[in-house]
């Protein structure tokens, strides 16, 4: 009997497998077509400071309305636009897509305004010169390179070529800022911090969850705070969702922080009415 069930489970198993394998064919499929489909939209998930309450910059986060599966997380479809090369032309529409709404806020009277975009390692090793061609599309715009921050993660920088540090520079030269994203989770090297510009860490959300229990995530978001300062960086806290985070946050001098406590990330239309309202 024991056999019999366990040949039964193996073959469950590879059923299983197969069947895996076959939506992530389908889904590669559907993300071919999803940009000229017009499936995708950028929200916006504010980004407060943390003295005065404002809102100071928003994140841009892709959103999937697959037309059968409903909305698809980034979580899942970004690690395939990445396999297949697809998170050039998705990534470029992404940023073309911030930048117009920087611009239009900018316009409205909030010029200090900054919208913060995540930009894939696959994007920083492309060969393509995207990157100049996003800078000539914000000279197009008229609006500053300081208007827009770019999220990178930390195992970019470990490994970065002279491509990689080419693409920096060119950020920096155009006044465009870089913000580490998901800072503490990555491999941790901390000399890249001398060697690079970078504006903002982002303490990842994982040491921000359990501020209010863990004194050592506490301890660690102070250590990366003081850290950053004596560098010249500012730090921006995420997944902040209690008013004790919060809290705890601003007394270690976190700048900035960005949370559901907040706002969960919303379409563009409803950013522009919160950075209109008392809240902004
Ligand atoms: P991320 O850049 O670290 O973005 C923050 C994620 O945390 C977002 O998930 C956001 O919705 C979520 N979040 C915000 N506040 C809270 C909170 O208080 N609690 C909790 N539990 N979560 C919170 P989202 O939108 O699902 O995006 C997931 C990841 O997908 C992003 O992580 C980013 O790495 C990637 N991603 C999203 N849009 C893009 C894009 O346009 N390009 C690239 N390359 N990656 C993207
Ligand atoms: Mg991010
Ligand atoms: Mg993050
Ligand atoms: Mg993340």
């Amino acid at each position: 009997v024991a056999k019999y069930e366990g040949r039964n489970r193996f073959s469950y198993f590879t059923h299983s497998l197969q069947e895996a394998a076959q939506t992530r064919l389908k889904l590669i499929k559907d993300l071919r077509v999803a940009l000229a489909a017009n499936q995708f939209r950028v929200f916006f998930q504010p980004i407060l400071d943390l003295s005065t309450g404002c809102i100071h910059k928003a994140e841009a986060l892709l959103r999937w309305e697959h037309p059968q599966r409903g909305m698809i997380s980034p979580m899942e479809f970004i690690p395939l636009a990445e396999e297949t090369g697809l998170i050039i032309e998705i990534g470029n529409w992404v940023f073309r897509e911030s930048a117009l709404w920087a611009k239009r806020w900018a316009v409205q009277g909030r010029e200090d305004f900054q919208v913060s975009v995540n930009v894939s390692p696959v994007q920083f090793r492309d060969e393509g010169n995207h990157i100049d061609t996003w800078l000539t599309y914000l000279q197009t715009l008229e609006l500053s390179g300081k208007n827009i921050v770019v999220e990178i993660t930390e195992g970019l920088l470990l490994h970065a070529d002279s491509g990689v540090i080419d693409k920096l520079l060119k950020f920096r030269d155009a006044d465009i800022q870089v913000a580490i994203d998901d800072f503490g989770t990555g491999y941790s090297s901390l000399s890249y911090l001398k060697k690079f510009h970078i504006d903002y860490l982002k303490i990842d959300q994982s040491f921000i969850h359990n501020l209010e229990t863990d004194p050592s995530d506490m301890a660690l978001s102070e250590a990366i705070i003081v850290m950053a300062h004596k560098l010249g960086l500012q730090v921006i806290a995420e997944g902040v969702e209690t008013a004790g985070h919060r809290q705890l946050l601003a007394a270690a001098g976190c700048d900035y922080a960005q949370g559901y406590l907040f706002s969960m990330p919303v379409p563009p239309e409803e950013l522009e009415t919160l950075l209109h309202s008392g809240f902004a």
